[in-house]
């Protein structure tokens, strides 16, 4: 019997020994040799379907390499793949739930004998460094093995969960919704796509799954790995396509039944207008999920241990160059201790090293161009808004390498309702702003119109049960860095313009993608 008791989550793998860097060494020449150069087509009813165009994967850190192509799904393909879907439906959503929580199991069986290989094919497809990689298919892993345990509690007719009436049985059943799509972001190409996916899967949805241009060949691999664990032809379709084509269709189309979206501010309202608008035809009101961006903050009063605050500040800000949702793009300091910490976290941040993620190195290259330019204009507005205490350049190489390098840049004195400390920049470059006190600290904290996650750095125990009711964010964090939510051990999702708070990882996220039938019987 699976139980959602047994669910622990992965270990990490500890990179300062010296056996599990050559196992990773040994991975990314196996990736090398085996999956770069690769080319992922569709799969649609359970068939490799091919395009004429393709989508191209280039290596941030080194643009001159191309990593991969996928297929890149037309509308007809995407028509296609719902129509496909719809077929799929009638028979999985009549499987036992144990039956299709099993397939997830095996899938995570197949990912953690395949793990470094996840890992290295992150490195080169979008410049992760060992650890950034391998916490991230640990996530993957901890998705399957999570939500496959909690789908467990929503099968058959439980009618413990209503109350008992007089002459009658009385009890809830939970539906799939039907075929939806999933849309997910480059920046946890493994794992948000495998979350995204198999979270309504387990309890009886299909699901297109579409996964963002700069990061095909990773899902593509777990798109294979799916396959590989039994997932029936058409439960799963994989759609590589470009968002504003198919994904676009695919969110207005009319027997799209729910949408799970992960990625900007920008497009998750987008899709959250058009999908509320009725196609004709269209006979129910579209679930719509969204996981969006954030400015996230971390306050250190005078009373932090600030040790232990530089050390959050450095892991929270520069984890993946920033290019994480819940990064701490905002630090934000009471003024008496405002020289200390700002000092302490300008002299670490200033010890990154700057890379490859193949080399391991603290700080790679952005993703892409565009992230590279919009970044390059913050940079370029950082003089004004503040003063720049490190980096400010992107230097576009590193090493001999061209690629979409930008050193990790700390601004001081930003003013709190600067465009640097409202916007979301999605990279290596953070906004120190100076509080006068503990409460201003607070007040800055919630003066954006983001809410995902945030921290407090403090041994002032009342503080910390004031930051508890009063900081509007999903994922509040004490004395440790804001980044890095367990699956199962910290549902993460936020608040405001940052999402629908659907808690990813948690104990109701699967409720989502299901309908309650209350039937009562007469005796
Ligand atoms: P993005 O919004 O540019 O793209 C996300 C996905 O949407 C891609 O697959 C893209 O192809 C697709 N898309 C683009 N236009 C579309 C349209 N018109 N219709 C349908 N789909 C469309 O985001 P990104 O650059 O890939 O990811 C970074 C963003 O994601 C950041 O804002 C980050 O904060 C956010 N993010 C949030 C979370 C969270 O859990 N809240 C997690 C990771 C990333």
């Amino acid at each position: 019997m699976l139980k959602i008791q047994d669910y622990r989550p992965q270990p990490f793998i500890d990179f300062t020994k010296a056996e599990n860097v050559q196992a990773y060494e040994a991975a990314l020449k196996k990736v090398r040799a085996e999956l770069v150069g690769k080319h992922y087509p569709m799969v649609i009813d359970g068939e490799r379907v091919d395009t004429a165009e393709k989508l191209t994967s280039l290596n941030p850190c080194d643009t001159s390499e191309v990593v991969g192509t996928t297929a890149k799904a037309t509308i007809e393909d995407a028509e296609r793949a719902l129509q496909g879907a719809w077929k799929a439906f009638e028979t999985w959503k009549t499987w036992d739930m144990d039956a299709r929580a099993r397939i997830l199991l095996k899938a995570s069986a197949k990912l953690k004998e395949r793990r470094l290989e996840a890992c290295a094919l992150m490195s080169i497809e979008v410049g992760k460094n060992y650890a950034e990689a391998d916490v991230e298919v640990a996530e993957a892993i901890d998705f399957l093995e999570y939500y496959a345990r909690s789908a467990m509690k929503y099968s058959g007719f439980g009618s413990s969960e209503t109350t008992w009436f007089e002459g009658e049985e009385n009890g809830l059943m939970s539906l799939p919704l039907g075929v939806g799509v999933s849309i997910s972001p480059w920046n946890f190409p493994c794992a948000i796509f495998v979350g995204m996916l198999a979270a309504p899967i387990v309890v009886g949805n299909c699901v297109i799954a579409k996964p963002a241009e700069d990061s095909g060949l990773i899902a593509g691999f777990i798109a294979d790995i799916m396959y590989e664990a039994g997932l029936p032809a058409g439960v799963l379709q994989f759609l590589p396509g470009v968002g504003k084509d198919v994904g676009e269709y695919l969110t207005t189309h009319a027997k799209t039944r729910f949408i799970t979206f992960t990625g900007s501010r920008a497009v998750g309202l987008h899709i959250n207008e058009v999908a509320a608008k009725v196609q004709p035809g269209q006979k129910w009101i579209k679930k719509v999920v969204l996981e969006l961006g954030g400015k996230d903050g971390m306050i250190v009063d005078e009373t932090a241990d600030l040790e232990v605050a530089i050390t959050a500040a450095v892991q929270g800000a520069f984890g993946f160059n920033g290019q994480k949702c819940s990064a701490m793009s905002r630090l934000i300091v009471v003024d008496a201790v405002y020289d200390d910490v700002v000092n302490g976290f300008v002299e670490r941040a200033g010890k990154l090293k700057m890379g490859t993620g193949e080399e391991n190195a603290n700080v790679t290259a952005v993703v892409n161009q565009m992230s590279f330019d919009k970044i390059k204009g913050y940079l370029e507005l950082a003089p004004q808004e503040g003063k720049v205490l490190l980096g400010g350049e992107a230097p576009g190489e590193c090493n001999g390498k061209q690629g979409y390098y930008i050193q990790a840049t700390i601004v001081g004195d930003v003013k709190r309702d600067a465009r640097m400390a409202q916007e979301e920049i999605f990279g290596p470059v953070i906004s120190v702003i100076r509080a006068k006190d503990w409460q201003d600290a607070l007040d800055i904290a919630n003066s954006t119109e983001y809410g995902l996650t945030g921290g407090v750095c403090s041994r002032d125990r009342a503080r910390l049960e004031q930051a508890r009711q009063e900081l509007e964010v999903g994922n509040l964090y004490f004395n440790r860095k804001i980044t890095g939510a367990i699956v199962g051990v910290q549902p993460f999702g936020g608040y405001n313009m940052s999402g629908t708070d659907s808690k990813a990882g948690g104990p109701d996220y699967l409720a989502y993608f299901m309908q309650l039938k209350t039937v009562t019987e007469r005796w």
